[in-house]
């Protein structure tokens, strides 16, 4: 027996170390793919639930490795933040997701009617220089601000409490909007969401899958949607798959959503095409 226990010990500890020189490879890389700007951004449509039509769009961070191809930032992103390189990738992310937006603004008119949505880590938020190098960005590429849309993800407003409604002040006073995302995963406390200037709340997709499977889901839903409206924000549904769930939850008064029912996130040329045709239309 105890042959048998050391055996499986041993299985254990190397299931580990090649888990760990996997990792240690993966951020080896990362550091690289960094230095060498091996990203670009994908944009998925946001759009109106009532009319259907074109309301915006949130970037998405894609990875082309040269040789292992697209990797998913559900990998890599978690990595950047434990190793502090989301620092200068994040840079990297709202530097070119604002040079876009300015470029789409030049381009098109219907633009300054759309939201651009950016993905901000909450350790990204917590650097004290971010809204001063953020600022600088703004200036230099002078980008009509108002329909930038900030998306911070509901655990990272718990994680410091009373340092996250003063960095969201900040935001708001850069005339930026706030997204809480994937809203329901997480504990927030009520209250404290009372307090933050927040505009809008994105329900996370585990809630829109089982909306017509699971009463119980709905429920949840229509609570999470009445708790928004009633604070004053906007809500949008992500992860909307089926034309029933887009139905449902437009019958719940959710304004927005995004899913691959409507689109996939998709390339710059793609992007621009669904704006020239709301442009058109
Ligand atoms: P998220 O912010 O919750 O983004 C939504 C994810 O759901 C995206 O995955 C999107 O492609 C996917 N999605 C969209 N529609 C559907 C649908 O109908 N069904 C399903 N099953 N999935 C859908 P993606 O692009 O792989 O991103 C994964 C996560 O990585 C994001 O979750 C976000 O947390 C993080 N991430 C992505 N881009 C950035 C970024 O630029 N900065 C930061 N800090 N994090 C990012
Ligand atoms: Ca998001
Ligand atoms: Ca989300
Ligand atoms: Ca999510």
């Amino acid at each position: 027996a105890k042959r048998a226990g050391r055996g499986c010990y041993r299985v254990l500890t190397t299931n580990l170390q090649k888990q760990a020189a996997l990792r240690l490879q993966l951020e080896q890389k990362l550091r690289i793919g960094i230095e060498k700007q091996e990203f670009c951004l994908y944009y998925q449509p946001i759009i109106s639930l009532t009319t259907g039509e074109l309301a915006g769009f949130e970037a998405l961070v894609r990875w082309q490795h040269p040789e292992d191809g697209i990797i998913s930032p559900g990998l890599f992103i978690p990595i950047a933040e434990e190793t502090g390189l989301i620092d200068q990738l994040g840079d990297w992310i709202l530097n070119s997701a604002i040079s876009q937006w300015k470029e789409w603004q030049q381009k098109f008119s219907c633009c300054l009617d759309l939201v651009l949505h950016i993905n901000i880590s909450a350790v990204q938020l917590s650097q004290y220089k971010f809204f001063a190098d953020l600022e600088k960005m703004l200036i230099e590429k002078n980008v009509e601000r108002s329909g930038l849309k900030l998306e911070i993800t509901e655990s990272c407003l718990i994680s410091k409490q009373v340092k996250t409604s003063r960095l969201l002040d900040r935001a708001k006073k850069m005339g930026l909007q706030l997204c809480i995302d994937d809203f329901g995963t997480g504990y927030s406390c009520l209250s404290h969401l009372r307090e933050l200037p927040l505009d809008s709340l994105k329900i996370d997709q585990s809630f829109v899958m089982n909306l017509e499977d699971k009463d119980h889901d709905a429920t949840v839903v229509r609570a999470i949607i009445a708790l928004a409206h009633n604070l004053g924000m906007e809500v949008v549904a992500e992860g909307i798959e089926t034309f029933e769930q887009w139905q449902h939850l437009k019958l719940l008064g959710c304004e927005w959503g995004q899913g691959y029912l409507f689109a996939k996130p998709m390339t710059v040329q793609h992007a621009e095409n669904a704006i020239q045709s709301l442009q058109q239309g």
